[in-house]
């Protein structure tokens, strides 16, 4: 799955932390009081009203930089992952080259601390060693693609997936990339808390090259020559707000546009090596970031460049050799990075990578033995009152047109749906687990899903494929196959419960299936026809209406102050904020219709409607840390917990209603101000 994150899917959160389960007490209401802190108003920080006893009662342990009520279900899905895993693992003689063995073995390599530390930087010596001895800058072109095999991605990342303007094909593609610390603005902002991190990220790579056997001369020209080349690289580089434009990132080139304006740049060398035979042509995701690469490749000192290929393999495998390494991995990236404090205990990490490694074959074993089939009938009623409320929601817009509106029900009418689990699962028959070291099977297993990817150039895109493992706490819409995926991971309580009550359901995996919808008719999702193509099926004025509409929402969220003196995103966060929005619209409407068919009786204290806003902002309980809030406003597309609830529910009529919300109160926004789209 490390493909995807190229991949233009929204989804719904990302990167999950987790702490320690801890059974709740699920009343048949689905409100667990103890989450309430009812000292604070609902009108002055709903989020404290409605979060403030969770947060108080799962406080941020050392192993945490957030920890959310979500991140508690992620937990709770490694744990039984590891049960399974571990049942795997445990048994001897497994069959050779089945399933069970690959698991298996591969988790015990990954508990294996004896062999780990004693193997130290052996298994990625031989490597090290072939890239120290390359002779002639020509060689580089054919072996960044040998990076790609291992799951490395120097310069820029090479995938394969949907044309966006003919979207029932995949296209060749390339998307910016090559930086250790993965965005650019960690290399070009001069605030105080940036400077240091880029300070520390140079002693960070000074204690990998050290530990990787290099003296103290070597290791400075080392971090120098780095540190040279991701600056030019971070300076070429599209800012995360610059990403989110579709027609921006879509440049195809044919290979003799490509071979003239990428140059000089030996690109017959470059796709033989990655397997890709009689390339016709290759979308450019961000052309600048491929010209500086050439400038780069051909301007930067061999010698230079070595190291910086040999890092991009220190920092890749980090992960899978010595305590030592992983440990200066997670002071970095973990500590310095996320604020977080202490390292997930070796098998969670473990789990985690073969979870990775193997997603769909530890996947199809969850299903079985943890997804009821009722939790997908469910759904299924769930996601069609959705659709239809979405409908109404289109045709009661005041401000579009019949001919646009037209357009958009023919769109929410062709989604595709997939709940639960991949009807077909993927075969990982030609993957080879053996017992040399952690990291050759990482990288057998990179090449594996290389291949996978690799066989899909040129061909018609497969609909049906899933883009994340049923395990996964996350849902996602892609919009060129104009797809709402729903795993089962993400179907269960905080989000989902099957003894709870409608208010709650709705509240919960109501909007989320609400927001996925939305990111079909989102700032960049609505560029996107029924068919996944990249074509404006809007008229003009209704387009520009939209940006008026959802202008409102871009300055009501830069107001926001996340952290003293730092403000939130609202250009960055746009997509997602108008998802959470049509999705708390879009399911309140449905709950509000299936609640005049069966009337729900007032509970704990709180009508049905309370209910429904109680059960949404609890999905977003959490707590987090300073370096976290920064972390996350820089690069996080998704607006921190505290405001997809402080932020988006003063913009619902209906919330104004249920707790009586009055001009009076802090969160109070006039009508007239309010974001009304979808
Ligand atoms: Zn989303």
């Amino acid at each position: 799955m490390r493909v995807s994150k190229y991949v233009s899917i929204f989804a719904l959160c990302l990167m999950a932390a987790s702490c320690n389960s801890k059974k709740e007490a699920v009343q048949s209401s689905g409100i667990d009081l103890a989450n309430l802190d009812t000292t604070a108003l609902a009108g002055g920080d709903f989020y404290q009203y409605a979060c403030g006893g969770w947060m108080k009662s799962h406080p941020l342990t050392a192993e945490y930089s957030r920890l959310g009520s979500f991140d508690l279900l992620a937990e709770n899905n490694v744990k039984q992952l590891q049960g399974l895993i571990e049942e795997l693992a445990q048994k001897k003689d497994q069959a050779p080259g089945s399933v069970a063995q690959k698991i298996g073995d591969l988790y015990n390599l990954a508990m294996d601390s004896v062999k780990l530390n004693s193997d130290g930087v052996t298994p990625i010596k031989a490597e090290l060693e072939a890239l120290a001895g390359l002779k002639d800058k020509s060689e580089i072109y054919a072996l960044i693609p040998q990076f790609y095999k291992k799951g490395i991605y120097p310069y820029f990342a090479l995938y394969i997936s949907a044309d966006d303007m003919n979207s029932s094909m995949n296209i060749i593609q390339t998307y910016q990339g090559g930086l250790g610390m993965g965005e650019r603005d960690y290399y070009l902002e001069n605030d105080e808390k940036t400077k240091e991190i880029r300070a520390k990220y140079q002693e960070h790579m000074a204690k990998m090259f050290a530990l990787a056997g290099y003296d103290a001369d070597a290791t400075q020209k080392a971090v120098k020559a780095v540190m040279g080349i991701e600056m030019r690289l971070a300076k070429a580089a599209r800012s995360q707000v610059e990403l989110r434009d579709p027609h921006a990132n879509y440049n195809k080139a044919d290979l003799a546009t490509l071979k003239q304006t990428y140059a000089p740049f030996n690109w017959d060398a470059f796709f033989a090596a990655a397997d890709l035979k009689a390339v016709k042509e290759v979308n450019i995701g961000q052309p600048n970031a491929i010209k500086e690469v050439c400038a780069v490749i051909n301007t930067v000192s061999l010698e230079d460049q070595k190291w910086y290929l040999q890092w991009n393999l220190i920092n890749s495998a980090a992960d899978y050799l010595s305590d030592a390494f992983v440990a200066q991995n997670f002071e970095f990236y973990g500590k310095t990075m996320s604020g977080t404090q202490e390292m997930k205990p070796r098998w969670k990490r473990a789990v985690n990578n073969v979870d990775g490694a193997l997603g769909e074959a530890v996947g199809q074993m969850y299903v079985q033995k943890y997804f009821p089939a009722a939790a997908k009938e469910r759904m299924v009623e769930l996601v069609k009152n959705l659709q239809t409320s979405l409908g109404e929601r289109i045709e009661a817009q005041e401000w579009m047109d019949a001919a646009t509106k037209v357009k958009a029900k023919e769109k929410l009418a062709a989604f595709h749906v997939k709940i639960g689990y991949p009807d077909k699962w993927k075969d990982y028959s030609s993957l080879d687990i053996k017992k040399d070291s952690y990291w050759a099977n990482m990288e057998r297993a990179n090449l594996w899903g290389y291949k996978e990817m690799m066989a899909k150039a040129g061909k018609p895109v497969d609909k049906d494929e899933w883009l994340m493992t049923p395990q996964t706490v996350n849902a996602y819409y892609n919009p060129t196959t104009n797809e709402i995926c729903f795993p089962a991971g993400i179907l269960q309580y905080p989000f989902f419960d099957m003894n709870a009550d409608d208010a709650f359901n709705y509240g919960a995996i109501g909007v989320v299936i609400g927001h996925e919808m939305t990111h079909g008719f989102d700032d960049q999702g609505r560029q996107y026809d029924k068919e996944g193509n990249l074509k404006d099926w809007w008229t003009a004025d209704d387009a520009k209406k939209f940006t008026e509409r959802t202008a409102v929402m871009v300055d009501f969220f830069n107001k926001i102050e996340v952290a003293p003196g730092v403000q939130a995103n609202g250009q960055l966060t746009l997509g997602e904020n108008i998802a959470d929005h049509g999705g708390l619209q879009i399911s309140f409407n449905a709950f509000k219709k299936v609640m005049a068919a069966k009337p729900l009786a007032k509970e704990t204290g709180f009508t049905p409607e309370q209910r429904f806003f109680l059960a949404y902002a609890n999905v977003w309980a959490g707590n987090i840390r300073p370096e976290e809030v920064l972390r996350r406003t820089k690069l996080d597309p998704h607006s921190l917990g505290r405001w997809r609830v402080n932020g988006a529910l003063p913009h619902i009529d209906a919330w104004y209603e249920a707790f009586n919300i009055t001009e009076k109160d802090p969160l109070f926004v006039p009508k007239e101000k309010r974001v009304s789209v979808w």
